[in-house]
């Protein structure tokens, strides 16, 4: 691990404020100095990088990660996928989003009991590439509901996309197996979805006492509880019982959002829009046209979505990027296309979608005070990127214009030598 001087940066250290000029000093995996001005001649041993004036920021979050959705069009494909295949994607994914400039990502749900595990065990070893990573369970959800693909004449659980549970002592047994398996998040489906015709958005679907008992069983460890929850009902549901994290919540009414402005130091809410957009939009690639995608509900829902959202940012509920990626509508990697949904139709500035995937995303991943900012003191999760993501968050798109990317104080991608000589933009050099 070298020490890395990075100078001449254009620096945005995700609290919000304004970009400025300066040098940015990591010793180890921490960021040691931050200073506005040219620094005197640095330390020997410190590589020093010339910015050249590209824009240094945190690495970014995505806190509603599927590394085992593998871009399919539907649950079975992504289901199906035999073990030691969906092991190696996992772990590929894994450092897809790496390579993208996502540094931290939250698991909002994976397709096998273990899967999510041994991938964040992997990464931490060092054995593959990959992000910061909390772990999730399958998804847990009821009969009927979202995530029950069960047959009547094909009754094996396996078969299913999340683990079926009836009544307490069931959720019980569910939660516990996860948690010895060593999940950092259990995930429940709250609600039902468009995408399952029988199980639409707007429905609600687990009882309270199941609710209860996982959220009980998840905290007697220190877990947290994450939920999809689309329906207005499921959101006050998630509110009621304490869970942290809400995925979607696209419908609200004015008691839902009184309810998550009064938990918003709390919770964090991930909408994970890429889907109803993409569906919507774009949905040709799996053969739904936008005819289709409206008959679904997906119009209605993306209205919904947008008002809920605007009316949770304007009252200061945290919501962060990242959701639902791994789709053939809406490949991994592809996920920085939230910021710019976040400007559309979420109703914020450039500046607030890039603190929401940089400062907040430090706040999920559960490191308030050492991730997420360009901060004395903060690990060193750092991006250098060719261009200004304030003025174009489309920049954050391009793997190319990603110079360097750096986690934990080591490089993942090494700017470029230009030349080898320090004078050169993005030129590295030993002092
Ligand atoms: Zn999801």
């Amino acid at each position: 691990m070298a020490n890395v001087l990075f100078t001449n940066a254009r620096i945005f250290d995700g609290s919000g404020a304004q970009p400025y000029t300066g040098d940015v000093l990591v010793q180890g995996n921490r960021i040691a100095r931050v200073s506005r001005s040219a620094s005197a001649a640095s330390a020997a041993g410190v590589t020093v990088i010339d910015a050249a004036g590209a824009t240094l920021m945190p690495g970014m979050c995505e806190a509603h990660t599927h590394f085992a959705w593998n871009n399919a069009a539907n649950f079975d494909d992504i289901q199906r996928m035999p073990p030691e295949e969906h092991t190696l994607w996992c772990a590929h994914v894994a450092k897809v989003y790496l390579d993208h400039g996502w540094t931290s990502c939250v698991g909002a749900a994976t397709a096998k009991p273990r899967l999510d595990v041994v991938t964040r065990n992997a990464i931490e070893s060092g054995l593959i590439k990959g992000p910061r990573y909390l772990a999730a369970s399958q998804e847990i959800t009821v009969a009927g509901s979202l995530g029950d693909e069960t047959l009547p004449h094909i009754p094996y659980p396996e078969y299913s996309f999340g683990q079926v549970v009836s009544g307490p002592e069931e959720m019980r047994k569910c939660v516990r197996m996860f948690l010895k398996y060593g999940v950092d998040s259990i995930k429940l489906n709250l609600s039902g979805d468009n995408f399952v015709p029988h199980a639409p958005a707007e429905t609600t679907w687990m009882s309270d006492e199941e609710v209860a008992m996982a959220v009980k069983e998840a905290k007697v460890r220190g877990k947290r509880v994450s939920v999809h929850a689309r329906s207005c009902e499921s959101v006050k549901q998630a509110l009621r019982h304490g869970c942290e994290v809400i995925y979607h919540a696209s419908f609200t009414d004015d008691e839902a959002l009184d309810m998550l402005e009064a938990h918003k130091d709390r919770i964090f809410v991930a909408p994970g829009l890429s889907v109803i957009i993409k569906l919507l939009y774009e949905g040709e690639v799996i053969g739904v046209s936008n005819a289709q995608a409206k008959d679904m509900g997906y119009e209605i829902e993306l209205e919904a979505a947008a008002k809920s959202l605007r009316a949770m940012h304007k009252r200061g509920v945290r919501v962060l990027p990242g959701g639902d990626y791994g789709f053939s509508w809406a490949p991994h990697g592809t996920n920085a296309m939230d910021l710019q949904y976040f400007v559309k139709y979420v109703g914020m500035t450039p500046m607030e979608a890039l603190v929401s995937a940089t400062r907040y995303g430090g706040q999920i991943m559960m490191k308030p005070n050492e991730l997420g900012m360009i901060k004395e003191g903060y690990l060193a999760d750092l991006l250098l990127v060719d261009g200004d993501p304030l003025s174009n968050l489309g920049v954050l798109l391009e793997k190319s214009k990603l110079l360097a990317i750096m986690k934990d104080g080591v490089f993942h991608k090494e700017p470029e030598v230009r030349g080898g000589a320090r004078t050169t933009r993005w030129g590295l050099s030993a002092a």
